[in-house]
């Protein structure tokens, strides 16, 4: 039975965060979506979200993280310098952005207080995670600990893909019956829909699809 607590999930708009929103409906009965607004190249991500949220019954709102827009780092990012010379760290791809999930989490947290949700929902994996530090379970549970203290109020992440490949998601989605929804989803480096089809998100998703057996509905005829 769904949980009656509330539940608020973190929502690009990207194939991870629509199936982790669709594990949320499942489990809880009051599910909200919030999406961040933070100067991304692929600003069409958003529409999507909103897209997903309705189809999902889920209110939604959209936060503006302005800070990314003035540091001007990360590929993912208007404006910034794309070459690997300005990396700090050579290890981590060219689309890391530094904090990403420690603002978007601190935000969401902020708006689960004034609604009084205890629960927030992010679709990272550390399997299939290009390597960004910001989507293990360690720094989840640190954020947690962090969140809860500083609010001096529960709260509790949930991260249903943390150990998931992309095959086990698209697989994770067929069985919620919610793979017809990621249809409206967006993956793309590019900003392009249904893809370029060569971006690393693209080729990842591909794969995933692919080694799951499952026909992406992303390209399915419009
Ligand atoms: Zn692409």
């Amino acid at each position: 039975m769904a949980s009656k607590e509330g539940t608020l999930v973190l929502l690009s708009g990207g194939q991870d965060s629509t199936t982790a929103l669709f594990w949320a409906k499942k489990r809880f009965s009051r599910v909200e979506a919030v999406s961040f607004d933070y100067g991304q190249r692929h600003r069409v991500e958003l529409k999507h979200a909103a897209k997903t949220a309705a189809l999902a019954r889920a209110g939604h709102t959209v936060m503006p993280v302005r800070e990314f827009e003035a540091i001007k780092y990360s590929a993912l990012i208007k404006g910034a310098k794309r070459g690997k010379k300005d990396r700090v760290n050579k290890k981590l791809p060219a689309t890391f952005v530094p904090g990403r999930n420690i603002l978007f989490l601190a935000a969401a947290a902020s708006y689960a207080y004034t609604k009084k949700i205890h629960n927030l929902v992010i679709g990272v994996s550390q399997v299939d995670y290009s390597g960004y530090p910001d989507c293990r379970r360690g720094f989840l549970s640190a954020m947690e600990k962090a969140l809860s203290l500083g609010l001096d109020y529960r709260i509790k992440i949930h991260a249903p893909l943390i150990n998931k490949t992309k095959k086990e998601t698209v697989l994770l989605a067929k069985k919620l019956g919610v793979l017809h929804y990621l249809k409206h989803t967006h993956t793309c480096y590019e900003g392009k829909t249904p893809g370029c089809g060569k971006c690393a998100a693209c080729v990842l998703r591909a794969k995933g699809f692919e080694d799951a057996g499952v026909e992406d509905p992303l390209f399915e005829r419009r």
